[in-house]
């Protein structure tokens, strides 16, 4: 299988495996690339982003590894960055000075004013009930309007070549228990949110990880986005989002027979240092 996959996590955030793992991984799988990508440490308090000591002995791995020709394959150095609002991510790491071929942007936090903090989207069901209920007023809308306005600021402030997970925030919604996500108010956010994706040329990602991890039957985002996606000649690319080395590419035969049939000829896949159309 001749693509990338260009998400996952391991001992450095909340994945399991050394990066060498990783890197065999991607080898039993086939790929023709691989990319780094452990959660870039924030400075909020949770249980799966790197811790900032960290961050530098991460770099240096990724970078040996890379470097050392015993692979066989290409191997890229990178983040999945957070926007996290009115906190200065990149700031706290230093991002502009790290030596990273690439990074994912990813919105995993929205802010309750209500409760006064930063509050995890893709928790437990229970933390999400808690969330909306607690943090926001009972009003399911709100998360997801605040949720997708994060992703936009993150869209045109971070400008990443990729969008990770473009709908996190309907991980818990399962038969649309909180919101309907055909319906017109979800909807409306969606469109302004891939209207900023396809301004700033951001390649959405299909994100295979809820399906690993087996909370989710299909990847992220969901179909009906995914349409939209075509309709407005939004590019994508396949990651797994793995958390253990097994994971990687996962699903992704499966999804490159669902695209094809939504009549996506062509995926981006990261080749020699760029992101280049591989045809399906
Ligand atoms: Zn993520
Ligand atoms: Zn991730």
């Amino acid at each position: 299988m001749l693509v990338s996959d260009m998400h996952m996590h391991g001992d450095y955030s909340d994945g399991a495996g050394r990066l060498s793992d990783f890197a065999d991984g991607a080898i039993e799988k086939g790929l023709m690339s691989v990319g780094f990508s452990d959660h870039a440490p924030v400075p909020v308090e949770n249980t799966w982003s790197m811790k900032r000591s960290l961050l530098d002995e991460y770099i240096n791995e990724a970078n040996e590894i890379k470097t050392s020709g015993a692979y066989g394959i290409d191997i890229f150095t990178g983040l999945e960055l957070d926007y996290i609002e009115d906190i200065d991510v990149r700031g706290y790491i230093g991002f502009e000075g790290l030596p990273l071929d690439f990074f994912l942007g990813s919105v995993h936090y929205v802010y309750s004013r209500r409760l006064g903090k930063h509050m995890e989207v893709d928790g437990t069901p229970d933390e999400f009930l808690f969330l909306v209920e607690e943090g926001f007023e009972g009003d399911a809308g709100k998360v997801f309007r605040t949720y997708y306005n994060n992703v936009r600021r993150m869209i045109r402030k971070y400008r990443p070549k990729i969008a990770a997970h473009l709908d996190l925030v309907s991980k818990n919604n399962v038969n649309f228990r909180f919101f309907d996500e055909s319906g017109k108010e979800y909807m409306a956010e969606v469109e302004k949110t891939l209207d900023a994706i396809k301004e700033n040329g951001v390649i959405v990602e299909i994100n295979a990880g809820g399906m690993s991890r087996g909370y989710m039957k299909n990847p992220y985002p969901s179909g009906k986005i995914l349409e939209r996606c075509r309709d407005k000649g939004i590019r994508i690319a396949l990651n797994s989002d793995a958390h253990r080395p097994a994971d990687i590419a996962y699903g992704f035969c499966d999804i490159i027979k669902q695209i094809r049939l939504m009549g996506f000829r062509e995926i981006m896949v990261f080749k020699n240092g760029e992101w280049t159309a591989f045809k399906l």
